[in-house]
């Protein structure tokens, strides 16, 4: 099965100069999609795609007429404050959208001029959050993740005899997803201090990220209508990044018997740009389990999710403490990896969480769960990382962290690179910690 087409072409190049540069994240084959304004004004926030470091105002494209057909539909839906719409329109919508603007913004195209007045600089811009996500569902994919968190627990079983065959998942809190740029305080809860008979209410002192990507739905499915996995993939709008904020020690107190509550209820953030599943095609890789595990059962399973249902996303977590920010230095890089350690795929997730005939909508939002790679420096959270915080991570100039302090930044940063291929970005997700509550 090929899923590239003309969109992908390496050779093409935009009459938008800065989407030709080699660092660009958004060269002409990405096109993502935000929701944007101009900053600090009272403008309605409309749908946007990003090409170099421009975006595509679509309200405006769709004002201007220049795109018809089913690719005009698209462009009409964009141009609301939220995707909902455009989301709802499906796959082949989308596909339309994406070659038209290729085409529209490729060099030497008719549409060059008044396309021109349809750009917003992003630097002047300001995001919010991409869709009205109705329901949050935040998965467990990454094994390695699992295993090292059981191990935290349960030293003799780190994972659980479930893992290797049923995509594990919990319902997440959709209210408190903010864009990047997002500051929240630090949670106030329930722990159990070490030894101690009864717990304390306070503010958590073992403040933790998960390193996440999002998946965007794009067209639903009706209630009691499972989605079988070879349609899976087309009710994925796209992929954002999402930082899955956890406190820890709230966490540990509260996890059983229910699973988390309120230690990752008070935010969770995600980058503006959404990357569509289409510009992802040349980053496909097979799905590949570990011998002597168990092959996914038969509605996890389809040829095409084991040849190409992975995909090969680079995803670095970076850390701004205020002694850094106040120096000027550079943020710490505290983790690399890839998406393409999941255990599960995002068709194994759509397909998971239908099957019992929960009914997906347009703008739901999946977790990937924390991403954490084979060895220990591509672990997607602190208490990982540190070892359940017995290990400081050492930063520059001196310092040292378990879990977050306030003023701590953490910026999550995603791309794709290969050989043969131009390399597209996610831009970034930042969120900040402020001080607690009193
Ligand atoms: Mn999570």
């Amino acid at each position: 099965m090929t899923f590239l087409n003309e969109t992908h072409d390496p050779a093409l190049r935009s009459w938008v100069a800065s989407a030709n540069t080699a660092d660009t994240g958004f060269p002409i084959q990405n096109l993502p999609f935000a929701v944007f304004r101009r900053k600090g004004s009272a403008e309605a926030f409309r749908g946007g795609v990003a090409i170099g470091d421009q975006i595509v105002d679509l309200a405006a494209v769709a004002a201007s007429g220049e795109i018809g057909g089913a690719a005009g539909e698209a462009v009409r839906a964009a141009s609301q404050d939220k995707l909902n719409a455009l989301m709802a329109l499906g796959r082949p919508a989308w596909a339309a959208l994406r070659l038209a603007l290729s085409r529209a913004l490729r060099q030497g195209a008719a549409e060059q001029e008044p396309l021109r007045t349809c750009l917003v600089p992003q630097a002047e811009a300001e995001y919010d959050v991409p869709a009205r996500i109705g329901d949050y569902t935040d998965f467990y994919t990454s094994v390695h993740h699992a295993t090292n968190i059981g191990r935290l627990f349960r030293p003799d079983n780190p994972l659980l005899p479930n893992y290797k065959w049923v995509p594990i998942g919990y319902h997440g809190r959709a209210s408190s997803i903010g864009v990047s740029g997002q500051a929240f305080r630090r949670p106030v809860g329930q722990t159990l201090p070490v030894g101690a008979a009864q717990p304390v209410a306070g503010p958590s002192r073992a403040l933790d990220i998960e390193l996440e990507l999002g998946v965007f739905i794009g067209s639903g499915n009706t209630l009691g209508e499972p989605v079988a996995i070879t349609e899976a993939e087309d009710h994925v709008f796209g992929i954002c990044l999402l930082n899955d904020w956890s406190a820890r020690d709230i966490q540990a107190w509260e996890y059983q018997p229910l699973g988390p509550f309120l230690s990752k209820s008070f935010a969770t953030t995600i980058s503006p740009w959404i990357v569509t599943l289409e510009a992802l095609a040349p980053f496909r890789v097979p799905f590949v389990r570990p011998e002597g595990d168990p092959q996914p059962l038969p509605y996890l399973d389809c040829e095409a999710n084991r040849h190409t249902g992975a995909f090969d996303i680079q995803l670095q977590v970076e850390l701004l403490t205020p002694r850094l920010r106040e120096a000027g230095s550079a943020a710490a890089t505290i983790c690399r990896t890839s998406y393409r350690h999941a255990y599960w795929t995002v068709a194994q997730m759509v397909a998971h969480h239908t099957v019992g005939g929960c009914n997906l909508q347009p703008g739901d939002l999946f977790g990937s769960g924390t991403l954490s790679g084979p060895t220990p420096d591509q672990a997607g959270a602190l208490i990982e990382l540190t070892a359940g915080g017995k290990q400081p991570l050492q930063l520059p100039g001196g310092e040292q962290r378990t879990f977050l302090e306030d003023g701590d930044s953490v910026v999550i940063r995603g791309w794709c690179e290969k050989p043969g291929a131009v390399r597209i970005g996610f831009g970034e997700c930042v969120g900040t910690v402020l001080p607690a509550r009193d």
